[in-house]
């Protein structure tokens, strides 16, 4: 399987990079995973020589300007999403809309909208996951964002792309606002695979604090030998996995064959 990351928050010589996440996954399937907040995920696919116009179905992981926004840029498309993503939403901080800019009402006349709580299996190996139970007891305990009523915003609709392959599965995450763990143990239950092969996306971990030390160890127990952090995972927790598990510098403009 092939995965061509065209929006990220740093990027290789030749792209552009910018705060968003987009990717082409191509298996026994070929669609987009999140088109990052503008035009940028076409021009870098051009860079890439990506024809889109072949590509038929949109995936977003969840409804926040830095993955979805870029929907205005593309028509006559699939979309596959969770239906909590056009929830208004705001930054608890400063209150500044942190959402997506258009309302479903918008993209209805350029997509066929495909709104799933549930796994979705987008081919016999691919799956969107759907709404992800937040079992453990250290993920998603806090949240920055707030709904329209004032009442904190867990981001229900975050959700992610499970692959099966027969070196163990493969998770994608936009955000990983559900945990990144919560999201791993959730595509081993949904695709009936014990063994995760590699794990790659934003896993939204910023501190060197008990999230991520139990991340790590969690990452280390399943054994994950592939782990690419990128989008909103910092540097300084990216170094912090290096030092136990394998991990892939991911940037735009990056092609990863797993
Ligand atoms: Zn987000
Ligand atoms: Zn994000």
């Amino acid at each position: 399987m092939l995965i061509k990351i065209l929006v990220d928050n740093t990027a290789e010589e030749g792209f552009e990079s910018t705060h968003g996440f987009s990717a082409l996954i191509e298996d026994d399937a070929k669609f987009l995973f999140d088109v990052g907040p503008n035009e940028l995920f076409l021009k870098n696919a051009k860079t890439m020589n990506v024809d889109l116009s072949a590509i038929n179905t949109v995936v977003l992981s969840h409804g926040h300007w830095d993955h979805g926004n870029g929907l205005l840029n593309l028509s006559n498309k699939r979309l596959i999403l969770h239906p909590d993503c056009f929830l208004e939403r705001f930054r608890k901080r400063n209150n500044t809309p942190v959402g997506l800019s258009m309302s479903k009402e918008q993209l209805q006349g350029n997509y066929e909208i495909v709104e799933s709580r549930d796994p979705y299996w987008i081919s016999d190996k691919m799956v969107f996951l759907g709404e992800i139970p937040r079992e453990n007891d250290f993920e998603s305990k806090e949240s920055p964002f707030l709904l329209s009523d004032g009442s904190p915003d867990f981001v229900p609709d975050d959700s992610a792309i499970a692959i099966k392959s027969e070196k163990g599965l493969i998770v994608i995450s936009g955000c990983a606002h559900a945990g990144i763990c919560n999201t791993v143990s959730y595509a081993k239950k949904v695709c009936e695979q014990g063994m995760v092969f590699a794990v790659l996306g934003g896993f939204h971990l910023k501190e060197l604090d008990e999230v991520t030390k139990k991340t790590i160890q969690f990452f280390m127990e399943e054994k994950v030998s592939v782990v690419g952090p990128t989008h909103c995972t910092s540097f300084k927790v990216r170094d912090e996995f290096k030092k136990y598990l394998d991990v892939l510098d991911l940037n735009a403009g990056n092609q990863v064959e797993l």
